[in-house]
């Protein structure tokens, strides 16, 4: 019977306060599709009932909406499963119904009925005297429902239809030709003398792919991002740097996968599509859901961004050219676009080399959580310790479960599951939300549900009575996740749609993840984490001070990067199929880097034909926000420092003011109003720009 699969799929136990924890081990593949079918079928049957019959009341509307939500969430413990748990058979049950429940919340966001009730509550007495969250959550709702197209009729609707479905092809057709490009063609060795300081596994893979192309001898390089770092900034052998740089910047423009037309129509579209719900321009509609007020402000910031980094940016150059020169590198009076990456890969070395591999004897696991949970504890004064519940349910015995107090109360609680298990768990590491802080799942007398988290990391597992033992990058990782989850668990909001994370703006959700990586930057705090796993010595000063400094190694040259790319993406989404003067996205490409760069380039070069973050994924009108959110994170440490980061008084001061206001509001107010409240002020570029050596602070 297929309901009693899904009630098996549904099933959620408790350990203590926290509740509906699903029961991982319980979930079966073979339960998959027919328990999803069933549940998208009541799900719809509820949904049309409640189209039929719908009140303008937050209790007749609202919540039931979020029920219907809740109860489609059970994809998440699935999808979770498929990334910790992986099989075949999940993962094919996984792919098989996972389309329609994409399917069921966009009816849910498109549904006119739906739309027009929320429009009622708005305008009525209830709507007038909703809290602030509420009235946000609507809001927000009646907001994204008209920018996808709710509101229109008639021959426009069916003309926002259309381009809807049009643009879902092209970014499939932008993303399939670059995949095609990639597994088609290939940079081929045959003489071994070429590979020379190019990494054995990235030797190892290309000398497979030859094997796979029917070559006896020889290495066949795909024209991807593995091969092209591990040639541009290792092989010693020039002539194959340079073929290797030609053939990735000019992926999407071969003609069998041509992405040219495909940007050039999604561009236009999407000027259509912004002009059909009211806006100007599509940049405008991207803006309108998120935190900088206007096209206006975002160019303001990356202007001065610029200002900043560019002569640093030239110096850096100099330098390098200089490096170089010293080194008797060919071309150091006049490097090629495939020396600068090599040379300053060698650079970095010279001036700031430590061997990562050999760092990974410092930073022990367990340590580095405790670490990591004192911190939590001095700044928010909560206590994190692991449940002594031994029944909570987990996905792999490995798996811990910790509980957060406050004042003796558990207020949230979150799984680690910190080590690799090739086969079953995919690489990397990141953290998930599992349940939301919501009246609606309030259980007893509870006034709402309390919020859990995941964490999923890949450190290498304890052997030889050795605790597991992790790389630089993976406890950075690891800090990072840890702060988007202190937004989570440190929500004060009862509302779910409001609570956590849920709500906070685009280009501003990075900013609890990237405040708690500078922790990594204060030399004694990173100490603390280190201790040698047979001497138990800390790390040395010297060590520790090329980890800090490394970090803004070529920063001014990457800004001017990430800026090119964010100035470019931004002109195309607001001026490209308006104003008459630009016929070329590619030109517009070319004269943005013209003018940000100093790097070296070949003349027509452009990445694109290549850009998915913005023609195949989520970043269109919005790759601004990658330096938004860093501006607001430094400008938020700031206040840390400006505390004293040794001073725990004060620091608790301001510790305090963050938890409670952009950790315990989250989106349930507006991100600038919420960084108004923490900071008393906007936030400014000065602290990111001093961070990073691009100004000078007096
Ligand atoms: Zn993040």
């Amino acid at each position: 019977m297929s309901t009693d699969a899904l009630a098996r799929l549904e099933q959620t136990t408790s350990s203590g306060p926290l509740t509906h924890l699903p029961i991982w081990s319980e979930v079966d593949a073979a339960d998959v599709e027919p328990g999803i079918t069933a549940l998208v079928e009541s799900a719809q049957a509820e949904f049309a009932a409640l189209e039929e019959s719908v009140v303008p009341t937050w209790a007749g509307l609202v919540e039931p909406l979020e029920r219907i939500e809740h109860r489609l969430s059970v994809i998440g413990t699935i999808m979770h499963l498929t990334s910790v748990k992986y099989s075949d058979e999940l993962q094919a049950a996984y792919d098989k119904v996972r389309p329609a429940v994409v399917a069921m919340s966009n009816t849910m966001n498109q549904s006119r009925p739906i739309y027009e009730a929320m429009v009622a509550l708005q305008t009525s007495a209830e709507g007038h005297s909703l809290s602030i969250e509420r009235a946000r959550i609507l809001d927000e709702s009646i907001r994204g429902m008209e920018r996808s197209g709710v509101a229109l009729t008639g021959a426009e609707q069916d003309r926002y239809k259309q381009i809807k479905e049009r643009l879902a092809e092209l970014s499939n057709m932008f993303k399939t030709n670059l995949l095609k490009e990639e597994m088609s063609s290939r940079v081929k060795v045959a003489n071994e003398e070429r590979l020379d300081g190019v990494p054995d596994a990235v030797i190892e893979i290309s000398r497979a792919q030859a094997a796979d192309d029917g070559a006896e001898t020889g290495w066949h390089f795909l024209v991807n991002a593995v091969s092209y770092l591990g040639i541009l900034q290792h092989a010693t052998d020039r002539s194959l740097r340079e073929e290797m740089y030609r053939a990735f910047r000019s992926r999407g423009v071969q003609p069998e996968f041509d992405n040219r037309p495909v940007l050039k129509e999604i561009l236009e579209l999407r000027q259509e599509q912004a002009k059909l719900v009211g806006f100007d321009n599509y940049a405008a509609l991207s803006l309108d859901a998120k935190m900088a007020p206007s096209t206006a402000a975002v160019w303001e910031l990356l202007d001065q961004l610029e200002q900043a980094a560019r002569p640093a940016a030239e110096s850096e150059m100099e330098a390098l050219a200089a490096f170089m020169a010293d080194q008797g590198a060919e071309g150091a009076n006049d490097p090629a676009p495939w020396d600068i990456a090599f040379w300053s890969e060698r650079q970095k070395e010279a001036l700031y080399g430590y061997d990562a591999e050999a760092l990974r004897d410092y930073f022990q696991l367990p340590k580095v959580l405790d670490g990591l949970f004192s911190l939590i504890t001095k700044l928010y004064g909560v206590e994190i310790a692991e449940s002594s519940d031994t029944n909570v349910p987990v996905w792999d015995p490995s798996v811990q479960f910790f509980e957060v107090r406050r004042d003796g109360d558990v207020i949230a609680g979150f799984y680690v599951d910190p080590y690799s298990r090739p086969g079953e768990k995919r690489g990397g590491a990141w953290m998930n939300t599992v349940v939301s802080r919501d009246r609606l799942l309030a259980a007893g007398n509870a006034e709402s549900s309390l919020p859990v988290a995941l964490f999923v990391m890949n450190a290498r597992p304890p052997a030889d009575g050795r605790p597991g033992l992790m790389s630089l990058d993976e406890v950075r990782t690891l800090f990072h996740e840890f702060g988007h989850a202190t937004q989570h668990m440190f929500t004060e909001i009862n509302e779910g749609g409001a609570s956590g994370m849920n709500l906070v703006e685009w280009d501003s959700v990075e900013l609890a993840s990237q405040f708690n990586e500078y922790w990594m930057e204060h030399k004694p705090f990173l100490r603390a984490l280190t201790a040698h796993v047979d001497t138990g010595e800390p790390l040395d000063d010297d060590t520790l001070d090329r980890i800090i400094d490394s970090r803004n190694f070529l920063v001014a040259n990457a800004t001017l990067r990430q800026l090119h790319f964010a100035k470019t993406d931004m002109a195309l989404h607001q001026r490209f199929g308006i104003d008459p003067a630009l016929t070329d996205p590619a030109q517009v490409d070319i004269d943005m880097a013209v003018e940000t760069l100093v790097t070296p380039r070949l003349e027509d070069e452009s990445p694109l034909p290549a850009f998915g973050h913005i023609f195949a994924g989520g970043y269109a009108a919005g790759y601004y926000s990658y330096k938004w959110a860093e501006v607001l994170a430094a400008d938020a440490f700031a206040a840390f420092r400006e505390a004293g980061l040794d001073n725990d008084a004060e620091l608790q001061v301001v510790a305090t003011r963050f938890r409670e206001t952009v950790l315990g509001l989250g989106g349930s107010r507006p991100a600038a109003e919420v960084y108004r409240l923490f900071r008393g002020r906007d936030a400014t570029p000065d602290a990111l720009l001093a961070d990073q050596g691009l100004i000078n602070v007096a």
